[in-house]
């Protein structure tokens, strides 16, 4: 719930309105995990709160820590007995969470693991919410960036993704400025344009993939309802509404997306918007198949790019050790949770 909707809430119990504020407080930014805690609150609200509501905390259920310690993957328990991954990552700059938005994906990307069981259920905005809390507990370490990109794809699940990030954002949340999340889209244009217009301020990134829309179909298939013509203006239309760079992920792919004509035909896709192109050599899913072009390729793509006067940053490979770099993450099945996916 947000602030406005506790607010509702304690209002039909005829509680005064501040008291909302300090239960977001406990909830959100303390994270309590028992009423009983809640020590500013009277008992008898407590006692009541404890029979009407329950506070549902994701359950460790699997901890792997990379061995340079930059990247530690987790495997957390949801209430129903789901499991969703989620990722930190220790950075020079801070710590950034990268966070699941459901559980599994119906997008089918062809080089994705989140997507191959499909999708099993959308996460709430708590549950989004609380793999940043978790982690905290679990590592004694507070985020200062967050990444939308871990199983899911966001605008599939944007309601609750908005309660989360006004949540997280808020002086009675963590207070983490929407410029420090970025959220990750294989490209929903109507959200994308909902996004826009609600003014956040978060970073877009958008996975592209492929230069055209042939290749895109077969990579990216939402790309057949929402094609490159219709998924540039919105990025442009987003970038200009919100200032904000916009980012186009790249999973290099050897033989399939990494030639040279590729490269300048993705120069002249983006010609003039404000954004630019992460390159990320593409991580090993054994079920794909596919496999990442060598260091000299990706060199080659690159500098192609910036020719046309594209900015490129090429994504440093974290957790591939662990399964938790870009798109080995999987949903876990709920009595044998920990399986792979059949
Ligand atoms: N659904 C959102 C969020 C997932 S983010 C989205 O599609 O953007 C995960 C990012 O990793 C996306 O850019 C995704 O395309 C990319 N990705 C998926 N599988 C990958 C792989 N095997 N190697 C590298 N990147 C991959």
């Amino acid at each position: 719930m947000t602030l406005a909707g506790i607010e509702e809430l304690v209002g039909s119990w005829g509680w005064p309105r501040y008291r909302a504020r300090q239960l977001a407080v406990w909830l959100w930014q303390k994270g309590a995990l028992s009423f009983q805690e809640m020590t500013d609150l009277p008992l008898a609200a407590r006692q009541m709160l404890n029979e009407r509501a329950v506070i549902t905390r994701l359950e460790l259920l699997e901890r792997l820590a990379a061995p340079d310690g930059e990247t530690v993957k987790f495997l957390f328990g949801l209430a129903d007995g789901q499991g969703v991954e989620t990722v930190l990552l220790r950075h020079d700059y801070g710590r950034s969470v990268c966070l699941s938005t459901q559980v599994g994906c119906r997008m089918g990307c062809a080089f994705c693991a989140s997507t191959l069981g499909g999708r099993v259920r959308d996460l709430t905005a708590g549950e989004i919410y609380d793999q940043v809390l978790a982690v905290r507990r679990c590592e004694g370490e507070q985020a200062t960036h967050i990444v939308l990109m871990g199983i899911g794809e966001p605008l599939d699940n944007l309601a609750a993704v908005l309660v989360f990030l006004e949540n997280v954002s808020a002086p009675y949340g963590l207070g983490i400025s929407p410029r420090r999340i970025t959220l990750s889209t294989c490209g929903l244009v109507p959200r994308i344009r909902d996004l826009a217009s609600y003014r956040l301020g978060l970073t877009l990134a958008v996975s592209l993939h492929a230069p055209n829309n042939e290749l895109r179909d077969r990579l990216v298939p939402i790309n057949r309802w929402y094609p490159l013509e219709e998924l540039i203006p919105a990025c442009r239309d987003y970038a200009r509404a919100t200032g904000r760079r916009v980012t186009f992920e790249y999973a290099l792919i050897k033989g399939v997306n990494d030639s040279d004509g590729h490269a300048l035909q993705l120069g002249a896709l983006l010609k003039g918007i404000l954004g630019h192109v992460n390159l990320i050599p593409v991580n090993d899913v054994p079920e794909r198949g596919f496999t990442a072009p060598g260091a000299e390729r990706v060199n080659a793509f690159r500098r192609i790019l910036e020719r046309q006067g594209m900015a490129v940053t090429v994504r440093r490979e974290m957790g591939a050790a662990i399964g938790a770099a870009c798109g080995q993450l999987r949903r876990r099945r709920g009595p044998g949770r920990g399986e792979e996916p059949a």
